[in-house]
């Protein structure tokens, strides 16, 4: 079921059109954040067409937007970002999805854990976690968002003060896209009603108090009390994996 959409949000959607340039989507930025989730990701296809992409890591923001998007029949290419290192459940839930709305997945090169092993020494993760994620996740989304001008994904800024700023449109100058988020202003129970309103397959780690999930050496569960992300290398001041950070780091391509 799609949310209601507003006399507001009806009427900024109606203006938008198709924009431009840069500098106009640029200007559409505070009309785009009124929109709601369907409408942003309808004013994404229809200004970027083939070029529009959606990454999916599986947790619960992958399954609303998977469905959302073929609730709305758009062609959207989805980019898996598989570090090798998930979780068995995070496996099965990709096949559950893939199976319910037939997704052809694209899935960028990555070092196998031996050449890392061999390349950077023994598990990575716990001597330099940011190297890890550079080459784990930073350098395959590099390769994969080069043929295209907008990346879809479901980061919220309720997740934790590194995302709180997020627009639903802003430019990465780090990756060459617009960045598009129509979950921005969700909140967990907003993604919550979601999934379970349309019976939507989801991660059911969710379900044993992993409120993100990530790879299996960098993530625990979460108490209630917790941030969202608090379970995401816990134990250290590391807070993003590096695919949301627009500073480039050294490897960038
Ligand atoms: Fe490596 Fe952990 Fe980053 Fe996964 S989350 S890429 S295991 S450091």
């Amino acid at each position: 079921m799609l949310k209601r959409m507003g006399a507001t949000e009806d009427a900024a959607r109606r203006s938008l059109g198709a924009a431009r340039g840069p500098e106009d989507i640029a200007e559409r930025a505070a009309q785009i954040e009124a929109l709601p989730a369907e409408d942003v990701l309808r004013w994404a296809y229809e200004e970027f067409g083939e070029r529009l992409c959606l990454s999916c890591s599986w947790q619960k923001q992958s399954s609303v937007l998977v469905h959302m998007v073929s609730e709305l029949g758009l062609d959207v290419d989805i980019v898996e970002l598989d570090t090798h290192l998930f979780f068995k459940e995070t496996y099965e839930t990709r096949e559950r999805l893939v199976e319910r709305y037939g997704l052809t997945l694209i899935v960028p090169d990555v070092l196998t854990i031996a050449e890392q092993h061999k390349r950077e020494g023994p598990n990575l993760w716990e001597t330099n976690p940011d190297r890890c994620c550079h080459i784990r996740k930073v350098e395959p989304l590099l390769e994969a968002l080069a043929p295209y001008d907008a990346w879809v994904s479901g980061i919220r800024r309720e997740q934790s003060p590194s995302r709180a700023a997020a627009r639903k449109v802003e430019r990465s100058d780090r990756y060459g896209v617009w960045k598009v988020q129509p979950l921005a202003d969700w909140t967990e129970k907003d993604v919550w009603r979601y999934i379970m309103g349309n019976e939507i397959p989801y991660n059911p780690l969710h379900d044993a108090g992993y409120r993100s999930i990530g790879c299996m050496p960098c993530t625990r569960p979460t108490r209630p009390d917790e941030e969202e992300r608090a379970g995401r290398w816990a134990g250290s001041d590391k807070l993003e994996c590096g695919i949301h950070v627009e500073a480039k780091a050294e490897g960038d391509r």
